[in-house]
């Protein structure tokens, strides 16, 4: 069972596990099916919302699995403005685990994130990239972040206490084809695509990026991220062990901007933003414990996984202006 199969990990992840053969995959979200980011077929779709305990025994009966991927959540904007949406979504980690676990699943997955880690290691671009022991002493990202602690801790004690074999990754920034281009939960990379689709199709010759430029991020390419979460979730070494799952290419949003406006052919005029919401000044993936586990590590090159996410959400822009014009010719 997949929550939050409608949304952009969620629903990248059941196709992954389709495409390798899995049968009997059931895909859950509040969102009507219409809206979900990808449909996979031979795959049950259900909507239900997971903060409502009812919903979750009936989105677990049956399960071998269960991943824990939804949330309400968006990029640095949402996350900074909603903080009690964000930490509501402890709600849905809290009823389906404790329905998983009655439900006597197999393996239980949950979806934390960097912006557990502690904020003070995080104020200089010139960051150390952030190893797992670094969540504590705590003083996670307001909101966000502290549910994700939180959830954490209810991931390694139903372990401890209930013989629950659970999963927990720290997704760092996963970016790519199928997930909120627009609207105000897209992140950075999807955001910096969009605006730079609009300045070519638009001819505007300029950009707004939010903040002063010199912040800097890893951004982990989607096919990676389901990759990552597979081997996490089968690996037992790691049960109740959070693990980074996050590329190390450390760029600056600057440097981001450059790599979308070379795919793009183009060279824009760049407007900061000082006043919008930004989050730390640094943030890095330390991949030596994911190596060590795993002999692996997210490895797509933000060249190539940004040519791909650019073209895709070229194509949703220029779909989107086609049926606009249709619908007034
Ligand atoms: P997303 O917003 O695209 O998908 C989340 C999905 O959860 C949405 O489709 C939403 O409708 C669904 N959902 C929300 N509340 C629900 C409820 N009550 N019941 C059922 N479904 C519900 O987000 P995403 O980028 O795919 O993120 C997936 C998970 O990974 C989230 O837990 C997120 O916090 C975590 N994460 C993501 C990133 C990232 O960079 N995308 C980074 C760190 C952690």
């Amino acid at each position: 069972m997949i929550a939050g199969a409608g949304g952009f990990i969620g629903g990248a992840l059941t196709r992954y596990y389709r495409e390798r053969g899995w049968r009997h995959i059931r895909a859950v979200d509040k969102k009507p099916p219409a809206e979900w980011y990808q449909r996979v077929a031979d795959v049950e779709c259900v909507r239900l919302d997971l903060s409502v305990e009812a919903d979750c025994r009936r989105a677990v009966d049956g399960a071998a699995e269960v991943y824990n991927l939804a949330a309400d959540m968006g990029g640095m904007g949402f996350i900074e403005k909603f903080r009690i949406d964000c930490m509501r979504n402890i709600l849905i980690n809290t009823h389906l685990i404790e329905a998983a676990c009655a439900a006597r699943v197999g393996r239980y997955f949950f979806a934390s994130s960097a912006c557990v880690y502690n904020t003070d290691l995080q104020s200089d671009p010139e960051v150390t990239a952030l190893k797992e022991s670094d969540a504590y002493p705590a003083m996670a990202e307001r909101g966000y972040g502290w549910e994700k602690l939180l959830s954490e801790m209810f991931c390694q004690e139903y372990w401890a206490e209930r013989g629950l074999k659970t999963s927990i990754a720290r997704l760092h920034n996963v970016y790519g084809p199928h997930g909120c281009w627009e609207g105000g939960r897209e992140k950075a990379p999807a955001a910096i695509c969009r605006k730079v689709v609009e300045a070519v199709h638009e001819q505007t010759g300029c950009i707004v990026v939010w903040g002063d430029g010199n912040a800097t991020r890893s951004f982990t390419y989607v096919d990676d991220c389901v990759v990552g979460i597979d081997r996490i979730a089968h690996c037992d070494a790691l049960i109740a062990t959070p693990v980074n799952l996050g590329s190390s290419e450390l760029v600056s949003v600057d440097e981001l901007v450059s790599k979308v406006e070379r795919i793009a052919g183009v060279g824009l005029e760049r407007r900061y933003d000082l006043r919008s919401p930004t989050g730390v000044a640094g943030r890095n993936s330390d991949n030596t414990f994911i190596r060590q586990a795993l002999g692996w590590e997210p490895s797509t090159t933000l060249d190539v996984g940004l040519a791909a996410t650019y073209a895709w959400i070229e194509g949703q822009y220029l779909a989107r202006h086609a049926s606009h014009s249709r619908s007034f010719a």
